[in-house]
């Protein structure tokens, strides 16, 4: 089967023929219906986040469940599922807790490989690793049944596909991390895949005011069919002080950061009103800092917070998202500004590297 193998740091994906072994104990082989061009794929890509090669990349993705290995209870052939990027061994401390996304179950093994170690990839007797346990950039994956979640049957592929990665990032960290207000004031910096999903977020939890930041025109077209309903281009403005001005000197209620940088991350905090809630939801590179100021974090009792993956609880979150898709109370469909075949998938990161797409999926047969 094809997988697209990352085997060189800044260069292309290159289309090869792969070996995949059949899943063990509690694994599952699935059919790749539709995958999703992210750009933490692209951060494996170039380095800045370090990772062991070669790798399939790819982690936003759904399909069919062609087999499952000895005993998988939870899914059967033929189910449709939308991959989980992080694991959830259902007993640590977080995942009884009800937070999977944090779930320290299998910290005994890299994040690339399977639970037992291994990978279920190789070639040419060379072992390939997995992004995040699944790798989706390929015809075919092997994965743990906790990196699966059953969706219903009715749902069109490329949109199941984004509920696995920007969908739930952004609406997940709206209505479960946040939990926005009816009627708040909300800012979003950054409207890519992740951002776009923050604003329709908002939308959805009934925030009166959504101001969507970003350095590109063509994303701010973007973020007003999501629901914003003012726009401000960073390039051109100082955001918080425009914020400022549009607020009556206050600030906002909520403040979102789907980029995940030093400048992004002291703004969001610096545009909350006294009593705010900041936001990190873009991951940034592992190295960044920020200052903030402490001071104004006190007298104004503002908060900053991280989440990841939206806060959500998969088995719960993705079913409820598809549910939400197919009720008409979001919008997948004009996120997927362009569809690939996977020998396309270098096309994919170009438009993404450039900002001419909301999101690009690579689709199959
Ligand atoms: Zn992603
Ligand atoms: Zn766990």
């Amino acid at each position: 089967m094809k997988a697209a193998v990352l085997t060189e740091i800044n260069a292309p994906l290159q289309i090869v023929d792969v070996e995949q072994s059949p899943p063990k104990t509690g694994e599952a082989r699935v059919q790749v219906k539709a995958t999703g061009v992210c750009m933490s794929d692209w951060h494996i890509m170039n380095g800045d986040w370090p990772s062991r090669l070669p790798i399939v990349p790819g982690h936003e993705a759904a399909g069919i469940v062609e087999e499952v290995g000895p005993g998988v209870a939870s899914l059967k052939a033929g189910d449709h599922v939308i991959f989980s990027f992080t694991p959830h061994c259902g007993h640590c401390r977080y995942c009884a807790a009800g937070r999977p996304v944090l779930c320290i179950g299998h910290n005994d093994t890299p994040g690339i490989v399977l639970y037992d170690g291994t990978t279920r990839l190789s070639r040419n007797g060379e072992p390939i690793n997995q992004m995040a346990r699944i790798g989706t950039f390929a015809e075919y994956v092997v994965c743990s049944e906790e990196n699966l979640i059953r969706i219903r049957k009715d749902m069109p592929w490329p949109q199941a596909a984004l509920v696995g990665c920007s969908v739930a990032t952004g609406i997940g960290a709206v209505i479960r991390h946040a939990k926005v207000t009816a009627g708040a004031t909300v800012l979003v910096i950054g409207c890519g895949g992740v951002g776009l999903n923050i604003v329709q977020g908002a939308r959805l939890a009934g925030a009166m005011r959504i101001i969507a930041a970003d350095l590109l025109d063509n994303k701010l077209v973007y973020a007003r069919s999501f629901g914003a309903t003012d726009t401000i281009n960073a390039k051109a403005e100082n955001v918080v002080k425009r914020i400022r001005e549009m607020t009556g000197g206050l600030g906002v209620d909520y403040a979102f950061d789907a980029i995940g940088s030093e400048a992004t991350a002291t703004q969001i905090v610096d545009a909350v009103a006294p009593g705010g809630s900041a936001v990190m939801v873009g991951i940034p590179g592992a190295q960044v800092r920020a200052p903030i100021r402490p001071f104004q974090m006190v007298f104004q009792e503002k908060s900053l917070t991280g989440s990841f993956y939206g806060s959500v609880r998969p088995d719960i979150d993705f079913p409820l998202l598809c549910d939400f898709y197919m009720n008409g109370k979001i919008n997948l469909d004009d996120l997927i500004s362009r569809t690939y075949r996977l020998d396309e998938i270098n096309e994919g990161f170009a438009a993404l590297r450039a900002g001419s797409v909301a999101r690009g999926v690579v689709v199959f047969d």
